[in-house]
């Protein structure tokens, strides 16, 4: 007798034999419908127009790898800022825990670039050209006639338009989009780098957006995979109320015995219009991305049957489950003290943080020279601009008794992000002081009160006689 198999719950997006199956979501209307295509809008335009917005006359935000300058919200950093990374790099970790912990994946619905320009951009290009989702599912299946080619035809060349609209979007966050208008005209030789960027996105983006789609989600995204990890029953979800919506029955068989049957009528609308194609009445799934398009529909659904909304809802595990909801809980107050005392460190790192630096190496060679009753000890000042302007630099030996410093150069004129080495020297009587010492100088910008003072340690003393 042939062993009975377990029936295991599978992706939405495989077929019984393991192929993929395209997935064509219904259109949907609704209040969060209407929000998410306004912010999808809103953020598309916050990203085309960002790195032409100038703050103090330098880019909103333009990361120059090639000659290290990183312009962002009015700051201007350098290479030797790359300490800051790291709590940029921390905040936004931190944020998406948090968020995700509280609201689930309302970064994955909301926010993502890929739901953004899928949601926003590519799908409605397919639907504009080749019609609702059910004249496209029913395309698939047909055979290939001539006008189906070319509408096909038409859907991929304005689908690889959009990409390379959004690649140069992207790559004018690290080429100054003014110096990119000036390449395009001229052709790849004008900046083979810069052409070979934009062409890598641009294949990237409309393999994305025209094939691989949800599969990004299901199978690349690691944050997808790691949420399971961060939510607990209390995290806000998009779920369906079972003990509302069971069982399931018509809409004539609930009027007839209301007591026999829940709200849901197995229209299969919030199963339709879902773009991972799976059944969010079979509880929580990991390739939910929290898009809301089936609350809308059950909404549609229950507003046609005059049934209360919400049968399809954002709600916590335990609001589904009709237990005590609670938003304050010990991981949300953890994750509170462990934001607080990282904006803390990272605001004392960039109040710390100066528009210069300034440092002094002792030269290769001899430690020292003797010059009668002297000892001369030669060093090397390296001061580098982090500025986006040319700013003169004031170098300022700081009076020690006995020993000097000797500055040959004490102005130092540098461009933007430039840096120069000039000489200086640690002069002592030979023999006094008679241990070690420290030998100090100041470095300031001409025009401003930050300095940086510069201690020397221990230079060379030539034993006294
Ligand atoms: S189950 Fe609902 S919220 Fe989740 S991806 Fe599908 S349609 Fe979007
Ligand atoms: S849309 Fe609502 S009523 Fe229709 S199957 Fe889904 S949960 Fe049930």
């Amino acid at each position: 007798m042939a062993r009975k198999l377990p029936v295991l719950e599978t992706s939405g997006a495989l077929r019984h034999d393991g192929s993929r199956r395209v997935i064509h979501p219904a259109d949907v209307h609704g209040r969060f419908n209407t929000a998410r295509k306004a912010l999808f809008y809103a953020l598309v335009a916050i990203m085309l127009s960002l790195p032409w917005i100038k703050i103090n006359g330098n880019p909103a935000v333009l990361l120059d790898i090639p000659a290290r300058r990183f312009f962002l919200f009015g700051g201007t950093f350098n290479a030797q800022d790359g300490a800051m990374l790291f709590f940029v790099l921390i905040a936004i970790a931190w944020a998406l825990v948090t968020i995700t912990t509280l609201a689930g994946r309302v970064w994955c619905g909301w926010s993502c670039p890929q739901t953004v320009f899928l949601e926003g951009l590519f799908r409605p290009i397919e639907r504009l050209v080749l019609g609702n989702a059910n004249k496209r599912i029913a395309q698939d299946t047909q055979p290939a006639t001539a006008g189906l080619v070319v509408k096909k035809a038409i859907v991929h060349v304005l689908w690889f338009a959009a990409a390379a609209l959004v690649a140069h979007a992207v790559v004018s966050f690290f080429v100054p989009p003014q110096t990119l208008a000036r390449f395009i005209p001229r052709g790849p030789s004008s900046s083979p780098t810069t052409f070979l960027w934009s062409a890598a996105f641009t294949g990237v983006i409309y393999f994305n957006f025209a094939w691989f789609r949800e599969q990004t989600c299901l199978i690349v995204c690691p944050y997808g995979r790691l949420q399971s990890a961060l939510v607990d029953k209390d995290s806000l979800t998009v779920g369906y109320d079972k003990r509302r919506g069971e069982p399931r029955g018509k809409a004539a068989d609930k009027e007839k015995s209301p007591e026999s049957f829940g709200d849901c009528v197995d229209c299969k609308r919030c199963v339709v219009v879902c773009p991972t194609g799976i059944d969010i009445r079979n509880g929580p799934q990991l390739d939910c991305i929290g898009c809301t398009a089936c609350i809308d529909a059950c909404d549609e659904v229950m507003d046609k049957l005059h049934r209360p909304r919400g049968l399809v809802r954002y709600d916590s595990l335990n609001g589904l489950d009709g237990d005590k909801k609670r938003i304050v809980r010990p991981r949300v107050l953890a994750y509170a003290l462990a934001g607080l005392a990282l904006f803390s460190a990272g605001t004392c790192a960039f109040r710390a943080r100066k528009d210069f630096v300034a440092n002094v190496l002792r030269v290769q060679g001899a430690p020292y020279t003797l010059e009668g009753d002297t000892v001369r000890n030669a060093f090397e000042l390296h001061v580098v601009n982090k500025r986006n302007d040319t700013s003169v630099y004031l170098i300022e030996p700081v009076a020690q008794g006995t020993v000097r410093f000797v500055v040959p150069l004490t102005r130092i004129s540098l461009g933007p992000f430039a840096d120069a080495r000039a000489p200086v020297f640690v002069v002592s009587q030979r023999g006094n002081p008679a241990g070690d010492f420290v030998a100090q100088l100041r470095v300031r910008r001409d025009g401003a009160p930050a300095n940086e003072t510069i201690t020397v340690s221990a230079p060379c003393l030539a034993p006294g006689r």
